[in-house]
């Protein structure tokens, strides 16, 4: 996810993704109109003030998940900053019980952390740290206790037992010591879109839509991490050879782009690999067909516009993890090598029709191994 960027704590990049300013309004506006008697500059300021420490605590969480992760081997590539919350952007999540257990546990810790320290610092400044108002009376006073009472919120919140919460992870981790991991998953994804019913159909029944808005994120979160499970209890085991496409249609690095376009409307392919005398020098993909044809004239030859930096893959990479590899470049196609020699082309729709099959037919996948 793209965004700007604030920050490098120990090699992880912070950044805010261009929504994020859009908090800072809701607060100045739901602040600023809290105190009695229309819109108060001083109560906006507040809202706003207190919204970027409560951003600060997010940081911190995100931080304390990454920190645990980059520990024990998983690179975090970056941490966004969203109106509603921080996400830290990882390449590969941890599937060992004990490993993804601490690395959920330890963002909620942090809040509750970040609440003790500030109940010692209250405590030793003197100042109150028990919130005695609502929170349609905040004033300045207020300030600590209400970063105290939201860090101790956040902690409880994100370990509500419901993916995409921390607290789904720890209850996966948990019943993955007694199950598989598959299994897992599943139940807790079960017992999230539960939560997320009951938590709806409260809020129905209150007329409280942040809950209903709530209940209809976590059911679509969980639903979503119980596929990526899927895909992947399908996927697993299987290489990139029992996948890829043999018969790739191949370009010259001197045909004109205007074959790139002949090809795609004539053939079921639209990415490209551009070979000389057999060795692969270049991608060109649909993305860099278009983009050359509204730059550049059509015969201009495919050397200058194709990319030649690209990862490629290995007969016996796995599938999930190429998958992903997909994903994480931004890429529909990679070329597919074996000792410097090109062999073919593994597309997505590659991945998506084996996943198809096999879902419906996990037989097949046995026929295929054996080839
Ligand atoms: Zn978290």
């Amino acid at each position: 996810m793209a965004g700007i960027k604030l920050l490098t704590v120990r090699g992880i990049e912070i950044k805010m993704h261009v929504t994020f300013p859009l908090v800072l309004v809701w607060a100045a506006v739901q602040f600023g109109f809290l105190s009695t008697g229309g819109f108060s500059l001083s109560g906006a300021a507040f809202g706003i003030v207190v919204t970027l420490l409560l951003f600060i605590c997010v940081v911190i969480h995100e931080l304390a998940h990454s920190m645990v992760a980059v520990r024990m081997g998983f690179p975090v590539r970056d941490i966004v900053l969203l109106p509603l919350g921080g996400l830290a952007q990882m390449e590969r999540m941890p599937e060992r019980p004990a490993q993804e257990f601490l690395m959920a546990i330890a963002g909620p810790l942090s809040n509750v952390a970040i609440a003790v320290l500030l109940i010692v610092v209250g405590l030793l400044l003197g100042i109150d740290v028990q919130l005695r108002t609502d929170l349609t009376h905040l004033g300045w006073a207020d300030a600590l206790p209400y970063l105290i009472f939201t860090n101790i919120g956040l902690a409880v919140f994100n370990l509500v037992p419901a993916f995409p919460m921390d607290g789904g992870r720890v209850l996966r981790a948990l019943l993955a010591t007694i199950m598989s991991h598959a299994r897992a998953t599943a139940v807790a994804v079960k017992v999230g879109q539960g939560l997320a019913w009951i938590l709806g159909l409260v809020g129905l029944w209150d007329g409280n839509f942040v809950w209903i808005l709530i209940a209809i994120f976590v059911y679509s979160g969980a639903a979503q991490e119980g596929r990526m499970a899927q895909v992947k209890n399908v996927l697993q085991g299987l290489r990139v050879r029992q996948a890829f496409s043999h018969r790739a249609l191949v370009l010259s690095p001197d045909d004109p782009i205007s074959r790139a376009a002949d090809l795609t409307l004539e053939s079921f392919q639209a990415d490209f690999p551009v070979c000389d005398e057999g060795r692969i020098v270049g991608l060109l993909t649909h993305t860099d067909v278009i983009r050359a044809l509204k730059q550049r004239r059509p015969e201009t030859p495919v050397r200058e516009v194709m990319r030649v930096e690209f990862p490629t893959v290995g007969l016996d990479d796995g599938l999930f993890e190429v998958h992903q590899q997909m994903a994480e470049a931004g890429l529909n196609v990679l070329p597919v090598m074996d000792e410097g020699q090109f062999l073919g082309l593994l597309t997505r729709r590659d991945v998506n029709e084996v996943y198809q099959l096999l879902s419906v037919s996990p037989e097949l996948m046995t026929q295929r191994q054996d080839k």
